[in-house]
């Protein structure tokens, strides 16, 4: 019997391969064989056949070798992705012609691809995402604020659908990836027209404006299995069972289906992702029926596309006259699209969460005490506080920093409100769309007060919010605010990993890297920065069957490094035996596992004696001879890396700071703009350890950047890791 998506797969497949080798020839009579045609910023080369093949396409004369298994697999010889009797396979060959293809337009039409994670005002095609966007990204997918993507082919009938369509899929808390046309249309433009902003911030990324950019969301779900999953390059098999496992995405195709389509379809179906078309595809054979769904009407093509990956979501229900949902976290509110400001340095912003008994506090009362938008014109710029009462019989005061800290993500879930900050640098935003549509800010309260419920409803059984802005309330209250802030710090800095006798595991990261867990105490946060020692205590007393999992210590096998019989079993079992023990104060040895989502990264610089620690943010050339990303691809996925360890910015300034191997008096190099973010904490830390002039000795980028650099620098500052007997 014929199959049509079998024949146009192959035919499509040919042709592209064919453009493939056509504009290969061309590039190479322009361009030396030495140009580099990797895809930007990246340490996966072009990440689908780096990843399904083993191919490293670094520079132009690399690009034939993929697209001589293109043609093997094509002509059905021995190639282990099988071939023409398989049309699956003949997808995945149609796109690595396609990544070909979109490299060589990285090296000849410069420009074509906006680099970053925003759209310019000249372009909005963003191309392959780099590797700070698919960490930072991949981070969202492992602790469920994704639940995944959807990768949208061609264009919608018209604008209103279009924005319906992206906007259920945001509400859903998914991606949405766009490329190719349909008509001339482009549905990222679509979507432009209608006035949403584009960008991975607002999770409405435009890809690219040809189907050949389909291999940029492959390229992410290939690296995903890579970096979060730890799995080789070239181990096809695992790459594409990975997904088809963990990344919960789906290809909508809007418009006629054209043959570039269906052999994408059948690629993705690799990878476990089913196609759902809005058209029909006349004479598709039973076999195809699960993977690609046909002509289903626009209205319920997000809740089918959903059903059909088997993506279950459960939405938050918050009274307000916006939409609500972690897709809207990213968005701005800039310039004309103010309607009233509160805090950002032109006025006065805090908020705070206090414990109270259950009878001062009366659930869903909500106050607003001062003038509301409607006594407000456009445009102000008022003082703002925000005071949060909660009362619950398991709660405890250690969870108020913690909730508090809830408040920046809930009130940004809001659409056309933007949250910076927290505590007495909150930063409030509200767009005079929120305002037409009704929003007060009453409203902030609501969310509050509904989340509070939803999400943390174990410790927390009443909550009331009362709104200031009148300035000498808001003063009032501010100046209680800092003297609570100023002891909770207190409180925190005060513990010890020594006076606690249990510690946390966070198993979060286990999604995307398997092998992986962060054993936090409370001096050393999980190396995303984001769960310290009491997030994880409270985070378990809310979840008690979830990631933070309580690790008794048991005996003490190495009080300088850092090793428990506890935790060593845990990690052990949690690990399923891949991790025997770690340090958890030393790097030398056998430091923590990485997965994946670290802020920092530490390295030994052997002629220095010392290490060297650089953020995500830092993307320069480090003095260990890598680039961030670099390094992240090396140190990710779970392992043990011994002189490599991934780590939260806040350890650093932590007692227990590779304290096994002399901590902060061995640290030599670091960015300058993280230094100078945690330099208050950095001076204090250098004082306790008697010197107080080290922030100085620390070189950074701009005095140093290659390891001799480094130790010339450390000379001429006699920094105290000279005096420091040798590391090994
Ligand atoms: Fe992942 Fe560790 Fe952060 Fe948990 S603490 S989310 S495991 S990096
Ligand atoms: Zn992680």
């Amino acid at each position: 019997m014929a199959d049509i998506v079998a024949d146009l797969t192959l035919s499509y497949a040919q042709k592209i391969l064919a453009e493939a080798e056509n504009r290969l020839q061309a590039a190479s009579r322009k361009f030396a064989p030495e140009q580099k045609t990797e895809f930007p910023n990246t340490t996966y080369f072009l990440p689908i056949i780096y990843g399904l093949l083993g191919i490293e396409v670094r520079q132009l004369k690399d690009m034939e070798q993929a697209l001589k298994v293109c043609r093997q697999i094509l002509q059905d010889t021995d190639h282990p992705l099988k071939p023409v009797s398989r049309p699956l396979d003949a997808g995945l060959a149609a796109v690595f012609a396609e990544e070909i293809i979109e490299a060589l337009n990285y090296v000849e039409r410069p420009g074509m691809f906006v680099p970053g994670e925003e759209v310019s005002s000249e372009n909005i095609w963003l191309g392959a995402a780099d590797d700070l966007v698919i960490r930072r990204r991949g981070v969202e997918f492992v602790d469920g604020r994704v639940s995944g993507f959807a990768v949208i082919l061609g264009a919608a009938p018209d604008r209103a659908t279009a924005q319906k369509i992206a906007e259920h899929f945001l509400e859903k808390n998914l991606y949405v990836f766009m490329v190719g046309e349909r008509r001339g249309q482009h549905f990222a433009c679509q979507l432009q027209e209608a006035g949403l902003q584009l960008g991975w911030g607002a999770r409405l990324v435009s890809f690219g404006p040809d189907t050949n950019s389909v291999v940029f969301p492959l390229g992410f779900a290939t690296r995903a299995a890579m970096s979060f999953g730890g799995i080789a390059p070239g181990d096809f098999a695992r790459i594409l069972k990975y997904n088809q496992e963990r990344i919960p995405a789906f290809v909508l195709g809007l418009g006629a289906v054209s043959e570039d389509w269906a052999a994408n379809a059948v690629a993705a179906a690799n990878y476990g992702f089913p196609t759902i078309l809005d058209s029909e595809l006349p004479g598709l054979p039973e076999a195809y029926r699960s993977i690609v769904i046909t002509n289903v009407p626009h209205e319920k093509i997000v809740a089918r596309a959903l059903s059909t990956r088997g993506i279950k979501i459960k939405v938050a229900r918050v009274p307000v006259p916006v939409s609500y949902g972690p897709a809207f976290e990213g968005e701005r509110v800039r310039g004309e699209e103010i309607y009233l400001e509160a805090g950002g340095g032109k006025s006065q912003a805090v908020e705070l969460l206090l414990m109270k008994s259950m009878d001062e506090v009366e659930d869903g009362k909500i106050r607003v005490l001062g003038k509301d938008v409607d006594r407000l014109k456009a445009g102000a710029r008022i003082p703002l506080a925000l005071l949060v009462e909660v009362a619950g019989k398991k709660m405890e005061q250690d969870f108020e920093p913690i909730l508090e800290r809830q408040i920046h993500h809930l009130l940004n879930y809001a659409q056309g409100v933007m949250h910076i900050g927290q505590r007495d640098i909150a930063w409030v935003r509200i767009s005079r769309q929120a305002v037409a549509k009704g929003f007060r800010l009453e409203h902030l309260g609501q969310i509050l007060h509904a989340k509070f419920h939803q999400d943390f409803g174990s410790i927390v059984d009443k909550v009331q919010i009362t709104i200031f802005t009148d300035e000498a309330q808001v003063d009032g209250l501010l100046e209680e605010a800092r003297g609570i802030f100023k002891r909770r710090d207190e409180r925190l800095e005060g513990l010890t990993d020594e006076q606690v006798d249990t510690y946390y595991s966070c198993t979060l990261c286990q999604s995307f890297a398997p092998d992986h867990v962060c054993i936090v105490t409370p001096e050393r946060p999980g190396l995303c920065g984001a769960y310290n020692w009491l997030d994880c205590k409270a985070s378990m007393e809310i979840n008690p069957a979830g990631p933070n999992q309580p690790v008794k210590k048991g005996r003490v096998i190495d009080p300088v490094y850092g090793q428990w019989e506890g935790v060593n079993e845990f990690v052990k079992k949690a690990s399923r035996g891949a991790v025997q023990a770690f340090d958890a104060y030393g790097i030398l040895r056998t430091p923590m596992t990485s997965c994946g989502c670290f802020e920092c990264i530490a390295a030994l610089l052997p002629a220095c004696q010392g290490f060297m620690t650089v953020d995500r943010e830092f993307k320069e050339m480090t003095p260990v001879g890598m680039k961030f990303s670099t390094l992240a691809g090396m140190v990710g996925g779970g392992n043990i890396n011994p002189g490599f360890v991934g780590h939260s910015k806040f350890y650093i300034t932590s007692r227990k700071f590779l304290s096994a191997e002399n901590g902060l008096l061995r640290l030599v190099w670091m960015p300058a703009r993280l230094k100078e973010e945690i330099m208050d904490r950095l001076i204090k830390r250098a004082e306790q350890l008697g010197e107080s002039g080290l922030l100085e000795k620390i070189a950074d980028e701009t005095r140093a950047q290659t390891e001799e650099e480094v130790l010339e620098f450390l000379r001429k500052v006699n920094h105290p890791v000279l005096s420091l007997p040798p590391i090994f």
